[in-house]
């Protein structure tokens, strides 16, 4: 069997699976050749399939977020790629759980409408919370490093670890999930309590400054 109905065996949508696609339409960049399978994943049910078929066809793979911080080769990629998009938020007081296919801007929202504050410093950055995690993502001296209390992520293998903030050893723009093969699922955060007026002002300040900055 082939590897497209090896996918739809595994109960991939079928409209979840891109074949040949063009990464030029999936990163920042705009750039790069085609990747043999595209694919957006909505479950961890869906990402362990992928790795199985993956080490069963001896098949590479790689994982997206939202494509602002990588190059795909002009000659492509011959293997799958697996963009996460599971967006879940649950917010319990001061404490986020949120998947890491959520982009830092609707993140941000629901902050802002919770009164919560201390991610105002990523509603400019245009990615997902998996790729903030894994690069430390930061701007205006915060980072991610500073509102992290846990971190769930899949091992190759498909077995699911939970790390400390200490664990993923986050350093400028880097983390433990640099070196480690490893796909974050989710992240638990912790914020503060503000009054919604100063909150949101900050945050549409930060939002207009990184507006002006990257249209210049
Ligand atoms: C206009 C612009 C402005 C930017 N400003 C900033 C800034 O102010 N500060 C800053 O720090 N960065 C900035 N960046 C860089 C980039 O946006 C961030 O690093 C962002 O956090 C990347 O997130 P992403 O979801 O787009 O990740 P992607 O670009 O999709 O992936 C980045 C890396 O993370 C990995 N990855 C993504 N999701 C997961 C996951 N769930 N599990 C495991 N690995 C994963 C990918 O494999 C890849 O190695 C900017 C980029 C652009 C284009």
């Amino acid at each position: 069997m082939d590897i497209y109905n090896k996918l739809l065996e595994s109960k991939i949508k079928k409209e979840n699976i891109y074949v040949n696609e063009d990464m030029s339409k999936h990163t920042s960049f705009k750039t790069g050749g085609k990747a043999d399978y595209f694919i957006k994943v909505y479950s961890i049910e869906e990402i362990k399939n992928i790795l199985k078929i993956s080490k069963e066809n001896n098949i590479p793979f790689l994982v997206l977020g939202n494509g602002t911080n990588v190059l795909v080769k002009d000659e492509g990629y011959k293997g799958i790629i697996i963009q996460i998009k599971m967006e879940e938020i649950h917010i319990d007081g001061t404490q986020v759980i949120v998947d890491s296919g959520t982009k830092n801007a609707t993140l941000s929202r629901r902050l802002l409408e919770n009164s919560l504050t201390g991610f105002e410093f990523a509603s400019g950055i245009p990615g997902t919370i998996g790729g903030a995690i894994k690069m430390n993502a930061g701007a205006y001296g915060s980072e991610m490093k500073d509102i992290v209390l846990e971190v769930t992520y899949l091992d190759y293998d498909g077995n699911v670890h939970k790390i400390s903030n200490d664990d993923c050893k986050f350093q400028y723009r880097s983390s433990i999930f640099s070196q480690k093969n490893a796909i974050i699922l989710q992240a638990k955060l912790n914020f503060r309590l503000r009054k919604k007026r100063r909150n949101r002002k900050k945050s549409k300040r930060i939002i207009n400054t990184t507006k002006r900055k990257t249209t210049t």
